[in-house]
């Protein structure tokens, strides 16, 4: 099924809007539009179509121009991670054997470390204005073509490159604003890495729903905030650390015209959410993943504070079911593992047979549904703990951790155990001085016995990937060699 370039017909129906936001400059949708469909011209010059580009840059306005441009050049857009070493960009590149590297000038020498022999052009040479060109006109979007390949987080292992059509991103933007709705006034702020699924999807839906995309070149808290008010921002993504950092840059309320703050990418503390409830920020929480071209369930905001911790119900195209090892689906209330399926999810991984459209993509997520359908996500398939048959979720006791006022920043992992099979040992950053048994101790009121970790380590910090997220595999590797016991 095809439909018209998203960006192309928002020129036709609001060329005067503002369409993209940053610090240099706005754009108007008929200016981007024409700014695009130059970048896409140079790309048809260098590269066939069908073919393969990979982008590595930081969030610029660029790299909106060059999202828009490469559908209309019939090539499939490779993000890459920024933060990544150039060995493991070499990893992705060799994987996913693109014909051009684009790359910010300022990447240049990471991205000459990983090349192969794969040609390379700076973003700024792709993207840069001209009048000259009269541009061609942009085809419409083939939803069933790979519209972008995005290499995920790498959290419990070696990333896997997700390949996402156009038709996962135009069903994932329809099922987001079906659940938040859509207003005449709504600006969405993308300060989420663009690499990521996360910030990816502004930019689309941006094009889609015909609303500005303020874009911030990194997380800074008191930009962040100073922007919620005067750019009148209506929708912020954020992940659980950036919202953290903002409740602490300044204590002014945040502004009323923001509606939604779409907090996902992983677990959140409960305490966050008592935090945010208590001063009124409007926070949605939402459960989302690259292989589902982001978001796969949300709260509504109207639901927001009765569900404290719940991830919401599955965005109106994902099918959502909870099932036990067996395959058999679980009752409410029983943690099994959450599987999705519908026009969002990704056909597969690059390298790796696809998926039927009708088969059942396994998360590796455990979770529950309540009796009233919302889900609860409670940790990942494999970090669970399982100590004398029982079942511990790391994230739970990371949480009760968490809870006490020393502690910072919290990773709780499986270690042997002759007795147990395996028990909980616990990482912890502080802010002051605390001893290992008054943090035990503080477990031992919040949770079952076979829960409280016996062995807890200081640490200065924990082994994170890019987007923040704590890396439990690299954790227990990190304590195995250290000789650490439970
Ligand atoms: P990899 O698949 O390479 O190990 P990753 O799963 O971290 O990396 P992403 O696709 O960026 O890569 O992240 C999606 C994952 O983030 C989900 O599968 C889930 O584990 C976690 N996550 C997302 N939202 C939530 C949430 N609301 N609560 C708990 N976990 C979440
Ligand atoms: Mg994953």
């Amino acid at each position: 099924m095809y439909l018209p370039d998203w960006l192309a017909r928002q020129s036709l129906l609001r060329p005067h809007h503002p369409a993209l936001i940053g610090a240099e400059a706005t754009y108007t949708f008929a200016e981007l539009d024409r700014w695009v469909s130059v970048v896409a011209d140079r790309l048809r010059q260098r590269v066939p179509v069908g073919s393969r580009v990979a982008l590595l840059a930081r969030n610029r306005l660029a790299y909106a121009a060059v999202v828009h441009a490469a559908p209309r050049a019939g090539v499939t857009l490779v993000l890459l991670n920024t933060r990544l070493t150039p060995a493991e960009l070499a990893f992705q590149v060799r994987d996913s054997a693109p014909s051009l590297l684009i790359a910010e000038a300022e990447l240049s020498t990471k991205i000459h470390e990983a090349a192969y022999g794969v040609p390379i052009v700076t973003l700024e040479e792709l993207t840069a204005p001209t009048t000259t060109i009269s541009p061609s006109p942009a085809p419409p979007i083939d939803l069933a073509a790979p519209h972008t390949i995005i290499y995920t987080s790498g959290t419990t292992g070696q990333p896997k490159g997700a390949i996402l059509t156009a038709g996962n991103h135009w069903w994932n933007a329809v099922g987001s604003m079906l659940n938040l709705g859509l207003h005449d006034d709504d600006r969405w702020l993308a300060v989420l890495p663009l690499f990521h699924v996360g910030g990816l999807s502004i930019l689309l839906r941006g094009v889609i729903y015909g609303i500005p995309v303020v874009l911030h070149e990194r997380f800074d808290p008191a930009l962040v905030k100073r922007d919620l008010a005067e750019q009148r921002i209506t929708i912020v993504s954020l992940v659980a650390v950036m919202l953290q950092r903002l409740l602490i840059v300044d204590s002014t309320p945040f502004p009323a015209h923001l509606r939604c703050v779409l907090l996902g990418g992983g677990p959140v503390p409960q305490t966050l959410l008592e935090q945010c409830a208590a001063r009124g920020i409007p926070v949605t929480q939402t459960y989302g993943m690259t292989e589902a071209a982001s978001q796969a369930a949300t709260l509504a905001p109207a639901e927001a504070l009765q569900r404290l911790g719940s991830a919401g119900k599955p965005l109106l195209p994902v099918e959502l079911r909870i099932v036990r090892s067996d395959g058999s689906e679980a009752a409410a209330g029983e943690v099994g593992e959450i599987c999705l399926r519908g026009p969002t999810l990704s056909p597969g991984y690059l390298g790796m047979p696809s998926r039927r459209p009708d088969e059942w993509f396994r998360t590796g997520d455990m979770g529950y549904l309540d009796a009233d359908g919302y889900l609860y996500v409670v940790d990942r398939r494999s970090d669970l703990i399982i100590a004398g048959g029982e079942n511990i979720y790391p994230a739970e006791v990371e949480a009760a951790l968490l809870s006490h006022p020393a502690v910072v920043e919290v990773g709780v992992v499986g270690l042997s155990d002759p007795e147990w099979g395996q028990r909980p040992v616990a990482a912890v950053v502080v802010r002051f001085p605390v001893t290992a048994e008054s943090l035990i101790a503080h477990c031992r009121e919040r949770l079952a016995g076979y829960k409280v970790p016996r062995t807890i380590v200081f640490v200065d910090e924990l082994p994170r990937t890019a987007a923040g997220k704590l890396r439990r595999h690299q954790l227990r590797e990190w304590m195995l060699e250290r000789g650490v016991t439970a």
